[in-house]
C-alpha cells in the first residue's frame, strides 16, 4: 500500500524491506526505477503534473528526508521509516556485493563517479563496476550506447532532481537495465567530495541544517520546506 503526501504515493517500508524489495524486482525481469523524494521534490510535484506522474510511476517511491515522515504523520498516515537514498542505495550495493552484481555510476563532476566506484568495490568485495560516466554529457544516445554495451544490474542516476527523474522516466525503455534509482548527489559522498553529518546530527534528524550551514546557497531550494508543512497543516486541518 501507498501513503499519499501531497499527492506523492510514498511505499511505507523500512529501510530492510525496500532493499529486498529493490533485489526482488531486480531479479524480476520487470523494468522499474527508484525515486527519493523529499519535501522539496514533492513540492516540486504539486506544481508540475508531469513530475508527480513520473514519481508516481516508479517501482519504489521512499521517502528521503525526516519532512515526509512529518509530513505523513501530521496527515495520520505514517510512513514506517525514512529511507535516506544514499543509505539506501549503499545498502542496496552491499546486497548485491553478496551474489557479484554490477552497478554503473553516472552523475556528479568528472572523476567523482570513478572515484565513488573505486571506493565502493574496495569497501564492498564481490561488486562489479561495470562503467562510470560523469553527469554533465549532452549527448544521451551516447551515454545509453556505453551503459547498454555492459548492461549492468543497477544502474545508479545522479544528477540532482529533477533531472534525473525525467531522465530515468525518458529513458527507461532504451536502456538494457532492469533496475535503476535516482540518488541526487550520492556519488559525490561515495567519493568523499562531501561529508554527510556525525551520526549525533542525524540522530537528531538535523541533516538538512548542516548541508544548509555547509551550502548556504540550498536556502533558495529549502525555502520552500514551511510552506510544504503549512500546506499539509491546512490540509489536515481541512480533513484531506
Ligand atoms: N549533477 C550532474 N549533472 C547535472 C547537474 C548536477 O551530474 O547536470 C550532479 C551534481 O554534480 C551533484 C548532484 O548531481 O553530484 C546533485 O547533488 P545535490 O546534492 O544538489 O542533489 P540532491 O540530492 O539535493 O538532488
Amino acid at each position: 500500500m501507498r501513503l499519499d503526501v501531497l499527492g506523492v504515493k510514498f511505499d511505507s517500508l523500512t529501510m530492510q524491506q525496500a532493499v529486498s524489495h529493490a533485489c526482488e524486482i531486480m531479479d524480476s525481469g520487470e523494468k522499474a526505477y527508484i525515486v527519493t523524494p523529499n519535501p522539496e521534490i514533492v513540492w516540486m510535484c504539486r506544481k508540475d503534473e508531469n513530475l508527480r506522474r513520473i514519481v508516481n510511476a516508479a517501482g519504489l517511491v521512499l521517502p528521503d528526508g525526516i519532512g515526509v515522515i512529518i509530513a505523513a504523520r501530521i496527515l495520520k498516515t505514517p510512513i514506517r521509516e525514512k529511507v535516506t537514498g544514499v543509505e539506501f542505495a549503499e545498502l542496496l550495493f552491499a546486497k548485491m556485493a553478496e551474489s557479484g552484481k554490477s552497478i554503473y555510476l553516472l552523475g556528479a563532476k568528472p572523476g567523482v563517479a570513478e572515484e565513488a566506484g573505486r571506493r565502493l568495490a574496495e569497501k564492498y568485495p564481490g561488486l562489479v563496476i561495470s562503467g562510470t560516466s560523469d553527469g554533465y554529457f549532452k549527448d544521451d544516445a551516447a551515454i545509453i550506447e556505453k551503459i547498454n554495451a555492459v548492461s549492468p544490474d543497477f544502474l545508479a542516476v545522479c544528477l540532482g532532481a529533477p533531472k534525473q527523474e525525467f531522465w530515468m522516466a525518458e529513458n527507461l525503455d532504451k536502456l538494457d537495465v532492469n533496475l535503476m534509482g535516482g540518488f541526487g548527489g550520492s556519488l559525490d559522498i561515495y567519493a568523499g567530495v562531501t561529508n554527510r553529518p556525525p551520526r549525533w546530527i542525524q540522530r537528531l534528524q538535523l541533516e538538512w541544517l548542516y548541508r544548509l550551514i555547509k551550502q548556504p546557497r540550498r536556502i533558495v531550494r529549502m525555502i520552500k520546506l514551511p510552506l510544504f508543512l503549512f500546506c499539509v497543516i491546512w490540509r489536515r486541518m481541512r480533513g484531506k
